[in-house]
């Protein structure tokens, strides 16, 4: 199976045009990778970039988990997949720090993603200071256990679950985390996710100040199966590097 490269464009590009120019940037380098690549932009653009870009998958980055009604401001899994978005972001560390995302939301979240057929990156991070007090593997624990309980109980098994681990002091600052570090830490998760769900239900996925220059030590390793890229995804020069 390819592996992955999904880039969270988060609350950018500025305008259309500039999200147009990127995901052209995306289709072009695209060509000559053997990678399979996801493109999860602002909802806005979602709809004109799915439908010009075909050769491209789509993925949003938050849904809610309701299907319909009054929920001013909110977007339904429903919504997405009638567009053909077929991924969607959970669980970010930016959506639990600055929305208050709690576990038990990203639950219903990851609940609804699922039974619409949509593929959940489930993302899940610690702190530097838990990191510090030697909490990581404790923390990682409960948000996925706390989140996941519902889905380990799905009578059916035909879906796919990313997990991203993204240790949240290596997001957005140019810090990564060792690849060996975030070996063992996925290791841990599938150990975990393991007793619950089959291994062909199962991806891990390594996020935080993924580059260019770092993307294939992470690829490389058969634990790996993708990468989330947050800031080198809206850079052109990037894009083509980290796809070639
Ligand atoms: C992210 O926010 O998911 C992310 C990985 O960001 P960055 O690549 O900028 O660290």
């Amino acid at each position: 199976m390819k592996k992955m490269v999904v880039f969270n464009w988060k609350m950018n590009p500025g305008s259309k045009n500039e999200a147009k120019r990127l995901a052209e940037a995306v289709r072009e380098a695209k060509k000559n990778s053997n990678f399979k690549v996801v493109i999860c932009p602002p909802f806005v653009y979602l709809e004109n970039l799915i439908k010009e870009f075909k050769e491209i998958e789509f993925g949003a980055q938050n849904c809610f988990w309701e299907e319909k009604g009054s929920f001013t401001g909110e977007i339904s899994c429903k919504m997405l997949k009638n567009l053909g978005a077929r991924f969607v972001i959970l669980g970010h560390s930016e959506r639990r720090r600055y929305f208050k995302e709690t576990n038990e939301e990203i639950a219903k979240k990851t609940m609804s993603v699922i039974e619409n057929k949509l593929i959940p990156i489930f993302c899940i991070g610690e702190t530097l200071e838990e990191r510090k007090k030697n909490l990581t593997k404790k923390v990682l624990k409960n948000q996925l256990l706390s989140s996941l309980k519902e889905v380990f109980n799905l009578k059916f098994k035909n879906f796919r679950l990313i997990v991203a681990y993204e240790p949240i002091w290596a997001i957005g600052i140019g810090r990564t985390c060792k690849v060996e570090d975030a070996l063992e830490t996925i290791c841990y998760l599938k150990k975990i996710l393991l007793d619950f769900l089959p291994l062909s239900s199962l991806l891990f996925f390594y996020g935080g100040s993924i580059n260019s220059k770092n993307i294939f030590l992470f690829l490389k390793e058969k634990e790996i199966d993708g990468v989330l890229v947050g800031r080198a995804s809206l850079k052109e020069k990037e894009i083509i590097s980290m796809l070639s």
